[in-house]
């Protein structure tokens, strides 16, 4: 299918798996959804349908919450002991390596990512993950807890356990399709919970090729479910299930306060990662160079699809033009293109909704007296495509500059005191992240301690780790996904109190 020398090949794997409509994942098989119903993802490079899924809607839901249970309750993987379960995971990241070109394709051809992307970040930080969990599935451990009551002729000998939640409903979104998959199961499956996964409606596409490694891995049936369809109503449906313990969401600050208001039917645990607004401050003392690489790939990185995207640029005065003008530079050698092409470093937004969304802000802040000094247009059909944008003469209640717009958009502006642009820093509804661009470690580390903010870059933008929390403060969600701290969200405290 290469049409031009730099036109990546279409794995035959990945033409076959496009070749037919996609069924859904229950109890380790592929199934037809209970209405017959399918819908279709995009190329959004082209606008056109890529692939047909089973549209999953409340029955389905509920007949995978029902094999999640089943598989919860079964002695196949209650008791599966640590270290089997452990194996299983790391051999599903085996598997996902070996297949590792398959997946960067279908992830590149569903989102729009620039393959390369694909290749270096998305699919190895899945592996990585996976093999990061499989490690924990031996070391989650309880206490003992030495009681204050008793005496010689009473005592106690108490300890606590941590035990799976439970059946978890998991709900992902668009920009890292496979990657939020791997940090959603792998927390999942390393303290034996059961899961019932819904892969957002724009990429369904790697979550089912997943499916795929979790049966030939050998998980029981009923450990990993994948439910795809939309939602307002497969999304919806799980959220609100009573028979689910959990759930967890990434994704818009305004879907999640609806997860939690469905929630609260069955008082199920929530976790949340939400949307940010992240400051990224650049001192004059900075060593320049790299400070204005990182601010750009803090914004451009991933389309700007990235809930941790360094929105909001403060450069301290002095340096702001110079920063400023880096940053255009940087832009302007971007080369937009589809995912597929080798000498794309940018690919279209991910759906026609989230152009449109993302042209709204561009019109939104020129309307209200920004400038771009650099993009700030959208580009002509077919695919979603917008110019990587810098604007300045920004104040602090435009909605540029308050709201979370989820595209290549940075809106940047000088500083000149340290309050102040804390202050300023700290001045959103949203705590996910924030970077800092310092020579002075010590002003650095001052600074990081204030900052309301759940990840803090210093001298560093976009570093993710499987070992390193990530999460929110504020309106940016509740918990932490990856690192140990995943764990905690995904198992109940148990006190055992023995009279001896
Ligand atoms: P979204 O609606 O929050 O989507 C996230 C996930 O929630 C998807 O799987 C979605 O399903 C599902 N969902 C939607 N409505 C639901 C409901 N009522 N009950 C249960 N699940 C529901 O995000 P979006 O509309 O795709 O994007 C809108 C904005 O959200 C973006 O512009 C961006 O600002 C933000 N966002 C943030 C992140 C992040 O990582 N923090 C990721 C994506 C988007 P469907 O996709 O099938 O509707
Ligand atoms: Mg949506």
């Amino acid at each position: 299918m290469a049409t031009a020398t730099s036109t990546a090949v279409m794995h035959s794997r990945v033409e076959e798996f496009l070749s037919k409509p996609r069924q859904m994942f229950i109890n380790n098989q592929f199934v037809n959804s209970a209405s017959g119903k399918t819908f279709p993802t995009y190329d959004p490079a082209t606008g056109e349908v890529l692939a047909k899924v089973a549209e999953g809607d409340r029955e389905d839901i509920d007949r995978a919450v029902k094999a999640a249970r089943k598989a919860f309750e079964g002695d196949a993987w209650a008791y599966m002991s640590p270290s089997q379960r452990g194996r299983l995971i790391w051999k599903l990241a085996d598997l996902l390596e070996a297949r590792a070109e398959e997946f960067a394709q279908l992830e590149s051809l569903d989102n729009g990512k620039p393959l390369s992307i694909a290749r270096v970040a998305d699919v190895p930080l899945a592996i990585d993950l996976f093999r990061y969990m499989a490690g924990w599935a031996t070391k989650i451990e309880g206490n003992t807890i030495p009681l204050s009551g008793g005496s010689k002729k009473v005592q106690f000998f108490a300890y606590t356990r941590r035990e799976p939640v439970g059946v978890v409903g998991q709900i992902i979104p668009w920009n890292f399709p496979l990657l939020m998959a791997a940090w959603k199961l792998g927390p999942a499956l390393a303290t034996g919970c059961t899961v019932v996964l819904k892969p957002a409606e724009q990429t369904p596409l790697t979550a089912l090729l997943l499916a795929e490694l979790i049966a030939e891995a050998g998980f029981p049936e009923g450990v990993v479910n994948v439910v795809p369809g939309y939602g307002e109503t497969a999304g919806a449906a799980l959220a609100a299930h009573p028979d689910v313990d959990k759930v967890a969401f990434t994704g818009s600050t305004e879907v999640g306060k609806l997860i939690l208001q469905a929630a609260a039917g069955n008082l199920k645990k929530v976790s949340l990662e939400l949307g940010g607004k992240s400051p990224n401050i650049v001192f004059a003392d900075a060593e320049m160079r790299s400070s204005v690489a990182g601010a750009a790939s803090a914004i451009f990185f991933n389309q700007g699809q990235t809930c941790c995207a360094g929105s909001r640029l403060y450069v301290e005065k002095g340096m702001f033009d110079q920063v400023v003008e880096g940053v255009a530079d940087q832009a302007k050698k971007i080369k937009i293109g589809p995912g597929f092409d080798a000498t794309t470093s940018m690919g279209p937004l991910v759906s026609l909704e989230q152009f449109n969304r993302v042209c709204g802000y561009l019109e939104s802040g020129l309307s209200e007296g920004a400038e771009a000094v650099v993009g700030g247009k959208k580009k002509d059909g077919p695919g979603y495509f917008v110019e990587p944008t810098v604007m300045v003469k920004t104040n602090p209640n435009m909605k540029v500059v308050r709201e979370e717009i989820f595209g290549p958009v940075v809106v940047a502006s000088p500083f000149s005191d340290i309050d102040q642009i804390v202050a300023e820093a700290n001045n959103s509804e949203y705590g996910l992240a924030a970077g800092v661009w310092t020579s002075d470690i010590s002003k650095a580390h001052r600074i990081a301690n204030r900052l309301r903010a759940g990840t803090v870059w210093i001298n560093c933008y976009n570093v993710f780790d499987a070992a390193l929390p990530f999460g929110g403060y504020k309106q940016s969600g509740w918990g932490r996904e990856m690192g140990h701290e995943a764990l905690e969200m995904y198992t109940e405290v148990k006190a055992v109190c023995v009279g001896i």
